[in-house]
Formats: C-alpha cells, structure tokens, sequence
C-alpha cells in the first residue's frame, strides 16, 4: 500500500502547474486565438483530467510523461472543437417513430427557421402590433389550431384554443380550472397511466377534482355515467388508452355515445386524446386512432392533445374547445405556471401551418409515417453492401417498426433493417461504440444482433451510419 501511494505521490509531483504551461511558446500561441481564459480553464480540465487518471491508479509514468509532453495538442483540440454539449442530436436506428427518450418528433424545416427567426430578435410575444398595446401569448396559436380541426376562420367567438406545456399540463389545468372540488366521473377502463408518472388518478386527486369511478375494467355502459351524475358533477372525462388495448368482452361507449350523453345529462364532456392526431392517415395502421377533428365535429366540449406526438411539433399541450370553457381556463392562474415560451409557439404555428397547407410530407413525422418500406428494403442494402467485411456480417432483414409515444399500441409498420454481427465484438458492445459514435447512433438488439432498421434514420445520415460501421 505504502508504496503505491508513494508512486502517486511521485506522478502527482511530475504534473506541470498551470503557470508553467502557460509560458510554453505552443500555449502562448493558443493564448493569442482563444484568449487567456479559455486557455486556462483548457488547461485546468487537462489537468484534472489526469489527477483523476493517477489517483484511480490507472496511468503508468511513461504514459502520464506523454500525456504532459502533448498537453498543449490536447488544448488545442479541444479548444477547436468547441463546448462538448450534454443535449445533442441522435441518430435513431430503433424504428420508433415517437420515441420519448430520444425526444419524440423531430422539427420540420420551417419549424426550425421560424424558431431562428423569432429567437434571434425581439418578438411580438406578448405585443399587439394594431394597437401598440400589451396583449396576450395565448393569442399567437389560437385561428390556427381551430382552422386545423376544420372550424372555420378559426372563429374565436365560439371556439377557443390554450398552449401549455403538454398534455400533462393541459388535463391538469383543465380539471383544477373546471372541475376543482367537484366530482369528475371516468370509466374503470380508462384509469390509465401514460407512462412517466402520468397516472390518472393521481392527476385528478392533485387537480383538487373528486374522482367518481364508473363501470369495470373491460366494460362500462352509458347507464354506469348516467347513475353517477348528480349536482356535484363538473365533468365527464373520457381517456384514450394510448399504451395498452384490451380485446375480448369489452364495451364502451362510442364517442357519439358520450357527447349525446353528456348533452342529456347536461355536464360538459372533457376528452384526454393524448395523440393530436389531426385527422385519418391512410395505410399507415392508424385507422383506429380517434382524430382531434372527429372530437369537434362530434361535439366534445373540451380536448387535451400533446403537440409532439402525432401532430409532429415541439412539446407542448393543447386545450382546444368551446369559448366559456376555455375563458374559465384562462382565468385559471396555473395557466401562468404551465405557459410556453416563443421558441414552442414558433414551432407550433410552423407545424400548425403545414398541416393547414397540407403539406404533410414535409413533417419528418409524415415522411417517416409513409415511406414505403420497399426504398427502406433498398436503402439497407446499399447500407449492408458497403459496410460488409471480415469482422462484419451485415445482412437485410424484414423488421416491424412502431409509431411510440404511448400511441398507437398495436400499430405495426412493415420496414427493413440491417443487421449486423461482428466477428470479436458482441451485440451489447457493438450497441455501446455505435452509441458513443459521433453522432451517435441508437439500435437495438434482437436475437444476438445489432438492428438498425432505417425508417427512422433521415436519408442524409445513411452514409453517417456506414461510416461508423466501417469504423468498428
Ligand atoms: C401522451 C399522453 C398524455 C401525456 O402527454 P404529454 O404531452 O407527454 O404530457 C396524456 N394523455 C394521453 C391520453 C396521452 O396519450
């Protein structure tokens, strides 16, 4: 012991200071780029760097005299390279579409230019430039979201729109602000918890709203709703089962079902639809998802959606419905809390417009949605043709891949991948490299191999993959 620690010592002793290094001609050159500070704090981190390389024992004198003759190379580089950023983009090789870890959907381009646009100068965020007079944020998406679902000139007479954070926000804001100390009736069926901590229930009873539970799990009829309504009723709330689907002897009733229910009993019905699916996209396994617009032309009185699932936008929340309700909502001081700042409403109303404009495919959530799984077959074989080698089966497989998000549990999307095996690595440590690649790449493993199925990865980064595959 005593000796090792001697032999530490001995290595601590060799390392420069920070002021002898900084009267070396290579440092005073970086000095002279990049400043003296930032030289410093390189130089710091450097060091530090290799104290923690000695004190873990993990350095022999020979190897911590190289480290400190290229000290200076080291600085250099990494002031080159810039700040190694904590956030930074992926690739996707999964074929999840909505992948919630990976930061569910990525931005259109004129998402990303109205985002440069309005962040880079001031804004008219909370300006009315008619009048030169204080206005509100929540104005900026409103006609939008509302001529979105197909009401026409966004009429703001009838109809509202709000923009939170997301959903979670949205369905919280709205129980506290229409339904606090009141009770809120919802099916057995539909106590469902999201994913994240995002259990029903548990929103309800912290909104302040009393939850009176109706029916089974598997089946709950209109008469469940109708023997629990009574005066202390604010809402009926209806939940979309985004993560799960029962099947067997299960009953509920249609969306028509409940607003003429809702109608009759004269309580306003609230629906959690979670997706922000606009409206049917064909042949794509979504014809089952209920539809933002389907909720308005039917006649639910108040819809909560996430904006990045599959309306394809930034997170956000959106609380979309009739006019009185919606004003309750604004008065509500928690809107304060929830509010979204300029970057998401830029996004939003980018998205928003494309959707209008029908310009769907230039959402990369719409492409991916579509592309047709014979150019994914024909892309993974160029990717697997370039990249074979000794150390590297790569062969073309049929795979499903899947929308994600906590949507759409049982669709399934017919896709390719390439996968791989490499002849010293296995599976787990190929996945690691291709994970800390620059850029880094995220696969999975199925059956001992590495998948990379390519719906999800952008046709520009095709050639990204196969550079790190050849790397390996
Ligand atoms: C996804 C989802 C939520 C949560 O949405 P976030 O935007 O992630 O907060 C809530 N309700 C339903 C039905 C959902 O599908």
């Amino acid at each position: 012991m005593e000796r090792t620690a001697t032999g530490q010592e001995e290595l601590y002793r060799r390392l420069p200071s920070v002021n002898e290094l900084l009267l070396t001609p290579d440092v005073e050159k970086l000095i002279g780029i990049y400043g003296r500070d930032r030289v410093v704090a390189a130089i710091r981190e450097n060091l530090v760097a290799m104290r923690e390389k000695i004190s873990c024992g993990e350095i022999s004198a020979e190897a911590l005299e190289g480290e400190i003759c290229s000290i200076s190379d080291e600085v250099s580089r990494g002031l080159q390279r810039g700040p190694e950023y904590s956030l930074k983009p992926v690739i996707n090789a999964t074929g999840v579409i909505l992948h919630t870890n990976l930061g569910r959907a990525p931005l259109s381009e004129a998402a990303l230019a109205h985002i440069a646009e309005v962040a880079r100068d001031y804004c008219n965020l909370e300006f009315d430039l008619e009048s030169g007079e204080r206005s509100k944020r929540d104005v900026h998406a409103e006609r939008l979201v509302l001529r979105v679902l197909g009401i026409a000139d966004g009429d703001v007479t009838r109809w509202g729109a709000v923009v939170v954070n997301n959903c979670a926000a949205a369905t919280f804001l709205a129980l506290n602000a229409l339904a606090e100390k009141r009770e809120v009736v919802v099916s057995r069926g539909e106590l469902v918890e999201i994913g994240g901590g995002f259990r029903i229930p548990e929103i309800l009873e912290k909104s302040g709203a009393i939850l009176r539970e109706v029916g089974t799990t598997n089946r709950t009829r209109a008469a469940d709703y109708e023997h629990a309504v009574n005066e202390q009723t604010a809402l009926l709330l209806r939940v979309h089962q985004s993560n799960f689907s029962i099947e067997g002897f299960v009953e509920r009733p249609s969306l028509k079902g409940m607003v003429e229910l809702a109608k009759t009993l004269g309580v306003p019905l609230f629906e959690d639809q979670g997706t922000g699916l606009v409206s049917r996209i064909d042949g794509v396994g979504l014809d089952d998802q209920p539809t933002l617009r389907e909720s308005i032309e039917t006649g639910v009185d108040l819809v909560a959606a996430s904006g990045d699932k599959l309306l394809g936008g930034p997170q956000c929340g959106l609380l979309i419905g009739r006019a009185d309700l919606i004003a309750k909502v604004r008065k509500n001081p928690l809107l304060r809390t929830f509010r979204v700042d300029k970057l998401t409403y830029a996004a939003l109303e980018a998205t928003l417009l494309e959707c209008l404009t029908g310009q769907t495919d230039a959402l990369p959530l719409m492409r991916m949605l579509r592309v047709d799984a014979e150019e994914i077959e024909r892309r993974c074989h160029a990717l697997a043709d370039a990249t074979r080698s000794e150390n590297l089966s790569a062969t073309v497989i049929p795979v499903e891949s899947v929308v994600g998000g906590g949507t759409a549990p049982n669709a399934r999307l017919k896709s390719y991948a390439v996968s791989i095996r490499h002849r010293r690595l296995g599976a787990n440590e190929l996945l690691k490299k291709l994970r800390l690649f620059d850029p880094p790449i995220v696969g999975r493993i199925a059956e001992d191999m590495v998948v990379l199925d390519l719906r999800t990865v952008p046709v520009h980064h095709d050639e990204t993959v196969a550079r790190a595959l050849e790397q390996l």
